[in-house]
């Protein structure tokens, strides 16, 4: 679960990580009174998306007084904000976080995630901060400091000692970057994260270390054990399909293309995929409806197939365990009775109970193209996307 710029440095506070002062607001109204309420000497206003590179789309602005907060506020609030992070349609700003503006003297980059190779986080450092991560990585891979942090042992002050020096700071710097890294590992594993990106942290011009950006991504596995955090999902910022999917325990993913697909385990949900793409097609989503779905399941994820308006025709590759092909059948055939099925559905099934399958299908009076294997429902992919041409 993604978060929020505002809510990722509440809980930063929370867990004694320092962040500059600031608060959330949903309109200039409520800016300006934050602006108000800081007391600073300048200002920054930051839209927030769940996409990061706002700062060079515009979505970061730096001024002088409240009433210039209150400007910047309404100019974002409603905006449409287009970074490389978030596709071409980009995202509504619903909401801004106004801060106390702080003085660089050097932006960092620092990183907590899950290494798995190792099965610990590692912790990933490099001093050239504000800049593409990715992209130093790539071109420059000896400027990137890494640190793994052993789970019975816990973060030791060796390694952020290590890592300072690394970075160029003398020992009383690389003691308080030692003293904030302990702080973050803490919270990392404290709220079950899965990544924790501060890209800035600077050191200010009275040498404090301060997160000016703060990513963090939730577990999903672990958000039982966190309802307060589970309440700072902001749904607006999900696909809407998505949403509905996750409330049936459905894997579902929108894609850009127009062959909706339904599929048991992701293995096969891929191999699918690649088939699609392999007769010249898109798939229009990944969706692995899992081993063990039940007709209502299968009914659901019909439902939120075909709901989606660029799917032109729907391919269903089904290999029966778990799940079988007659329970498959029947919440296909309920779905589509309820459904308006007015594109063309191709069915594939193989293992348990697949005569019974094939029968319910075809004795359903809907229209149906039953796939005999793979390679048939390949070829009638092509034949459909010629259709289409
Ligand atoms: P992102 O572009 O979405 O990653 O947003 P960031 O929070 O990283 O902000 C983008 C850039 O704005 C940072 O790299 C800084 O250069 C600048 N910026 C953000 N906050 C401040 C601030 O308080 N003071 C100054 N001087 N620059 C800031
Ligand atoms: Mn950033």
């Amino acid at each position: 679960m993604k978060l929020h710029e505002y809510q990722a440095k509440e809980i930063f506070r929370k867990w004694g990580v320092p962040t500059p002062e600031g608060a959330v607001a949903l309109s200039g109204i409520e800016a300006l009174q934050v602006a108000k309420r800081l007391q600073a000497e300048r200002f920054v206003v930051k839209a927030q998306i769940h996409a990061g590179g706002r700062g060079k789309a515009g979505g970061v602005k730096l001024v002088n007084t409240p009433e210039e907060v209150k400007a910047a506020a309404e100019y974002l609030i409603g905006k449409r904000l287009v970074t490389h992070q978030t596709g071409p349609k980009g995202k509504e700003v619903h909401k801004v976080l106004v801060e106390e503006a702080s003085s660089i003297k050097q932006e960092l980059y620092m990183g907590i995630l899950i290494d798995r190779d190792r099965n610990r986080p590692v912790i990933i450092t490099s001093a050239e901060g504000g800049m593409e991560i990715e992209d130093v990585a790539k071109q420059s891979p000896e400027k990137i400091f890494k640190e793994w942090v052993d789970p019975l042992v816990g973060f030791c002050s060796f390694q952020g000692m290590k890592l300072g020096f690394k970075l160029g700071f003398d020992a009383k710097l690389s003691r308080k970057l030692t003293a904030f890294i302990d702080k973050l590992v803490r919270l990392f594993e404290g709220v079950d994260a899965s990544l924790c990106e501060i890209n800035p942290l600077i050191l200010t011009d009275e040498d404090e270390f301060l997160a000016l950006d703060a990513k963090l991504i939730l577990d999903d596995n672990g958000l039982s054990r966190h309802p307060d955090l589970s309440e700072l999902r902001d749904i607006t910022e999900e696909d809407p399909l998505e949403v509905e999917a996750s409330k049936y325990n459905l894997n579902y993913i929108k894609l850009d293309g127009n062959i909706g697909c339904m599929v048991n385990g992701a293995g096969l949900a891929m191999a699918t995929m690649d088939m699609i793409k392999f007769s010249g097609a898109e798939p229009a989503n990944f969706l692995d409806v899992g081993g063990g779905a039940s007709a209502e399941m299968v009914e659901n994820a019909f439902r939120i197939l075909m709901s989606d308006k660029n799917v032109q025709a729907v391919l269903i590759n089904i290999f029966g365990g778990i799940l079988r092909c007659d329970t498959l059948a029947t919440g296909v055939v309920k779905a589509a009775r309820k459904v308006r099925v007015d594109r063309p559905i191709i069915i594939r099934l193989e293992g348990t109970n697949v005569e019974e399958g094939r029968k319910i299908l075809n004795e359903s009076g809907l229209n149906f193209q039953v796939a005999d294997g793979m390679k048939d429902a390949s070829e009638k992919i092509v034949s459909i996307v010629q259709s289409f041409s």
